[in-house]
């Protein structure tokens, strides 16, 4: 008889008899159950078709050989029928599963015992396939139990027999070694040499395994929770006492850290994960987190461990540490979008004073992200043309005539609508953008003040006002610019004031000084803007080529007369502060000495301008006459006021 044909099972039977408990319940059906007719209807006893031995083939081996070469193979293997019993085995696989010295006490067992094919469904399925005639192959690795109590990792490779219909030979190879060996990479690999902490590489694996998992799953809490933490100056510490000392205080703090999560994790099922990411940066994650509360205490546990000096080998030391915490739902979070916002609250940590920690702040963050998202539009958005002009008439306090506008920009978003300057004018100094931006305001301004000088023969012709930054002092040719843009428009020099702040002329010497001489040479007006908020002398301002102070709005709103009298202490008006009231008028007058006018801004009742009127201020601006409003609404107020 054929070796390698034992005579095959003929009837099917319960393998589920053979499987160990457990396994039976999980897959009580007998494999016959599932099989095609054919294969499970009793098969016919005797070899199944193969090259039969001794032909073989013009080779000259015969089943003898074909039985020792089986039986001596270092491989182990195993045939098994189509109902999964092993029909024969060689001795290599007995002695690799601890069964014995004999491969023939393994005929009759079942294989997906023996190799633990059944205790996955997916290779379940599959070697049922195979044993069908569906599927070529399998290929799986399975952790096996060695009776001495030893366990192994096998690959285990099941493929149907070469033109042999009934049997498929199993054949399976120890590679402990080969896993071990790969297992000792993947953690050299994915641990920090300094610390022995989980590195960046496996604290990323595992934290977006636990947001698939905390995301999907629905045992746990769905949250997920984070401490990101840095030490404060551990550079001082690196640079003065030397790597080595820098190296030991890592790895004194990685065991602060691991025993606060320990501690943290002694209550709860899971201990936090906690994993050096680079330089002093260390992470604490909490899967299945319950919220903030529970990382805020783990953060306060963290710094207070912190506090105690450390001793590394004589030198004691002290650091402290910022932390940002986040704590959220996993749905919908992504591993980068945790670790940006853990980022930006570290940053805040540190910028509010380091040695804390600091709760993500959505609104925080809102902020900071339309900060970004403004930043980087807004170049473009000078060249799509998406600002626009208002402009807020500037009223002779004398005869109440309007006498020229201040041109004020407004951007209108795509996104967030219309914005004022004070959200965006800072960033475009930032960025440089003011310079083309402020271009643009400027020959839209002049060209709009011509506009209406061509449209209202008739009107005295009204100056616009333009506000100027002082980077565009710096760095554009502001002279060559206004120049350029007058002759362009043709509006006159003395129609157009420049308003600038304290700030920017304070100080001026070279190149902003000779620019605002050449502008006033030009018969262009200068005003300062916001008087009064800086440092300015007014001796030293009228020095330089200005005509007109923009008296800060903070001054006016010191005047709180409803009626322009104060009646008492037992009248209805709220006292005024009478300092406010003598240090503008004083300012006013010394500013006519020095041959300069005064423009109020922020005049909002008829009290305040009486006021103003009466302590010699020359010009007012507010809601009192007009809100900023579009250039057709002044062109309105030119006709009411034209000469007729
Ligand atoms: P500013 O030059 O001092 O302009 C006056 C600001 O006060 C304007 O705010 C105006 O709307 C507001 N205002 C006017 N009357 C009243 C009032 O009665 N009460 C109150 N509470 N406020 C009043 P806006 O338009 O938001 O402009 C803010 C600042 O942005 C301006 O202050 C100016 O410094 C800057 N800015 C505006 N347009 C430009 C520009 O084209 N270029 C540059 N560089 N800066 C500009
Ligand atoms: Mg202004
Ligand atoms: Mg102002």
């Amino acid at each position: 008889m054929d070796p390698l044909v034992e005579p095959l099972i003929d009837t099917p039977v319960d393998l589920s008899a053979g499987l160990p408990v457990g396994l039976s319940s999980k897959f009580p059906v007998g494999l016959a159950a599932g099989l095609p007719a054919r294969l499970s209807a009793a098969a016919p006893a005797g070899p199944p078709a193969r090259p039969e031995g001794g032909s073989g083939g013009g080779t000259g081996v015969d089943g003898r050989t074909f039985r020792a070469t089986f039986a001596a193979a270092p491989l182990a293997m195993a045939v098994v029928d189509r109902e999964g019993r092993v029909v024969t085995a060689n001795d290599t696989l007995a002695a690799l599963l601890g069964t014995g010295s004999d491969g023939e006490g393994l005929v009759g067992r079942i294989a997906a015992d023996l190799v633990d094919l059944a205790s996955d469904a997916r290779t379940w399925h599959a070697y049922r396939e195979v044993l069908r005639g569906r599927q070529a192959r399998l290929r799986c690795t399975r952790r096996l139990k060695h009776p001495d109590g030893h366990s192994l990792w096998a690959q285990v490779t099941v493929s149907p027999l070469p033109e042999e219909e009934r049997a498929v030979l199993i054949s399976v190879s120890d590679i402990s070694g080969r896993r071990e060996l790969q297992a000792r990479l993947r953690h050299l690999q994915m641990h920090d040499p300094v610390t022995r902490l989980p590195n960046r590489t496996l604290f990323f694996e595992r934290l977006s395994a636990a947001l698939e998992a905390e995301a999907y799953e629905e045992s746990g809490t769905g949250r997920i929770g984070l401490c990101y933490l840095d030490l404060d100056g551990f550079k001082a510490v690196n640079d003065t006492l030397g790597h080595r000392v820098g190296d030991r205080l890592l790895a004194a703090v990685a065991e602060r850290l691991t025993r606060c999560a320990n501690e943290a994790g002694y209550a709860r099922t899971a201990t936090p994960l906690v994993a050096r990411l680079g330089g002093d940066e260390f992470a604490l994650l909490v899967e299945d987190s319950t919220g903030t509360e529970q990382l805020a205490d783990l953060a306060d546990s963290v710094l207070k461990s912190l506090q105690v000096p450390f001793d590394l080998s004589g030198q004691r030391l002290s650091v402290s540490a910022s932390i940002g915490v986040v704590e959220r739902h996993a749905a919908g979070t992504t591993a980068t979008g945790l670790m940006q916002a853990a980022d930006t609250t570290l940053y805040w940590a540190k910028a509010d004073g380091k040695a804390r920690w600091t709760l993500f702040d959505p609104e925080r963050n809102a902020h900071r992200m339309t900060r970004q998202a403004l930043s980087s539009t807004l170049r473009p958005a000078v060249e799509r043309g998406e600002f626009t002009l208002e402009y807020q008439p500037l009223v002779c306090m004398e005869d109440g005539v309007v006498r020229g506008v201040e041109a004020l920009v407004r951007w209108n978003h795509p996104q967030f609508g219309t914005l004022t300057p004070n959200r965006f004018i800072g960033l475009a100094e930032e960025d440089g953008s003011i310079v083309q931006l402020g271009r643009w305001v400027l020959a839209t301004a002049c060209r709009q003040a011509r506009r209406w000088q061509l449209d209202h023969p008739d009107a005295e012709p009204i100056f616009v006002s333009v506000n100027v930054a002082v980077r565009q002092v710096w760095d554009s040719d502001l002279v060559s610019d206004v120049a350029a843009i007058l002759a362009e428009t043709g509006l006159a020099p003395h129609l157009l004031q420049l308003e600038l702040t304290e700030s920017a002329v304070m100080g001026s010497a070279g190149r902003p000084l000779q620019a605002l001489q050449a502008l006033s040479d030009m018969g262009v007006g200068i005003a300062i803007d916001d008087f009064g908020t800086g440092y300015s002398n007014l001796a030293y301002l009228s020095r330089l080529p200005v005509s007109v102070l923009k008296l800060d709005g903070s001054f006016v709103r010191g005047f709180q007369y409803e009626n322009g009298e104060y009646e008492g202490a037992d009248g209805t008006g709220t006292p005024p502060n009478p300092a406010d009231e003598v240090v503008v008028e004083a300012m006013i007058q010394l500013a006519h000495r020095l041959g300069l006018t005064v423009t109020a801004e922020c005049v909002e009742t008829a009290g305040q301008a009486t006021r103003l009127r009466r302590i010699g201020c020359d010009t007012g601006q507010g809601w009192l006459y007009s809100r900023p409003v579009a250039p057709d609404r002044i062109s309105a107020l030119l006709s009411a006021a034209a000469v007729p």
